[in-house]
């Protein structure tokens, strides 16, 4: 295993590729100096070099850390990747992975997408002369252009669930030889493993489910292709967003816990879903294969584990008899906030917050209604929720 920052910290007692994702989350790692348990916060800027003429381990911050390499360590054995990267947002890793792109490509993007990547896209590819377009339905695309030289998805999508098939995807890239990038903030590697499928590069925003306390920003690449890894590696270094020792290290922590808590916002969702499901006070309700069948089984087929199938995430419409600023404001336990994946049920608006930035034009073209509001469901009792969301209802319908 090679790290972005450099391996030899660690000190070669995890060396079981094959445990159980619980067991290798909660398999201490070892301060190689004090024997702590946990990982000790490294903060120093820079590092005493050994002689002239050798360098030692770390060098300096931004290009290397001991607490930042462990928790790409942890992260890089959970997906099974060769090489992890860690930046300091989810964006900053969205934008290392398109710094791979120059001149003259072409990307394809699944439709609504991540509203910052989407933004990034609109106005900076234009000036670095990179083309791109949002594809509708990816799963019956029968080829990509020959100037593709990515194709960059989520899946399931944001805020539209709808479930992209990896497998066809890495095909049609591989026809024309483009790379396959997954933004996998939605599953994370223990849910849905894309490096299985072909997939050449998977990025995070480990603000997310891989910290799960609303505490920290963090974004994470990883890959198993060395060229890739350079390009990576020279994105981090040069472009500059290294993340912080501090939020690596909370990161880390929030990571030694994601499956119990994504065991039970999973589950939880999965139940929040079936009691809105006829609810008359929704219009629409998407969650991970509402959309078909097809999608469905899809979705099925390239999820692992225990929460195979799920997702923690869903989107809806209220009908019209519910007033949606009387709906958010009278929820007590949900509460109205952007980000996902955390310990509490958040419910947000997508089209006045994580695609702000989007004219009515950018909205259609991504497939977001204006009238859509998105659920991350947290650890709670779900009963609690329901009865949160059902008083907030009658609330908003005045009676
Ligand atoms: C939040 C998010 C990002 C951006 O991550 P930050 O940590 O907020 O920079 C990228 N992709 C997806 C799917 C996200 O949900």
């Amino acid at each position: 295993m090679t790290l972005g920052t450099g391996d030899a910290h660690d000190c070669g007692h995890v060396t079981h590729l094959d445990v159980d994702t619980r067991t290798l989350l909660a398999m201490p790692y070892r301060d190689c100096t004090h024997g702590g348990i946990t990982p000790a916060i490294n903060l120093s800027a820079t590092y005493a070099q050994p002689t002239d003429g050798t360098k030692g381990i770390y060098e300096y911050q931004r290009c290397g850390n001991p607490t930042v390499a462990s928790t790409e360590q942890l992260l890089g054995r959970l997906e099974g990747a060769e090489y992890t990267y860690g930046f300091a947002t989810g964006m900053a890793a969205v934008t290392a992975a398109l710094s791979l792109l120059k001149a003259g490509d072409h990307v394809v993007f699944c439709a609504n997408l991540y509203g910052g990547t989407y933004n990034h896209a609109r106005h900076y590819f234009p000036r670095h002369g990179i083309t791109f377009e949002l594809v509708d339905d990816l799963n019956a695309l029968t080829a990509v252009p020959d100037s593709t030289a990515m194709v960059f998805v989520e899946s399931p999508t944001n805020p539209n669930m709808r479930i992209i098939d990896l497998a066809h995807t890495v095909e049609l890239a591989r026809a024309v030889g483009a790379r396959v990038v997954v933004d996998n903030t939605f599953l994370t590697a223990y849910v849905q493993r894309p490096l299985d499928f072909g997939v050449d590069l998977v990025l995070y925003s480990a603000t997310k489910y891989l910290n799960g306390h609303d505490d920290a920003l963090g974004g994470f690449c990883l890959t198993n292709d060395e060229e890739i890894a350079e390009g990576l590696k020279f994105s981090l270094w040069e472009m500059g967003a290294a993340l912080s020792p501090f939020s690596s290290y909370l990161i880390g922590r929030g990571l030694k816990t994601l499956t119990l808590r994504m065991d039970q916002q999973l589950r939880n969702a999965e139940v929040l879903v079936a009691h809105l499901k006829d609810s008359e006070h929704l219009k629409s309700l998407y969650w991970a294969g509402s959309y078909s069948a097809e999608e469905a089984a899809i979705h099925q087929a390239q999820t692992t584990g225990p929460n195979q199938g799920r997702c923690g995430i869903f989107s809806f419409e209220l009908a019209d008899h519910i007033d949606r600023s009387r709906f958010l404001e009278a929820l007590q336990i949900v509460t109205f906030a952007v980000s996902l994946g955390g310990l509490g049920t958040l419910i947000c608006h997508p089209a006045s917050q994580t695609h702000e930035s989007f004219d009515d034009n950018d909205l259609a073209q991504s497939g977001i209604s204006p009238a859509l509001l998105r659920c991350s469901v947290g650890i709670e009792q779900i009963d609690d929720v329901i009865a949160d969301i059902d008083q907030a209802f009658a609330a908003a319908t005045g009676h």
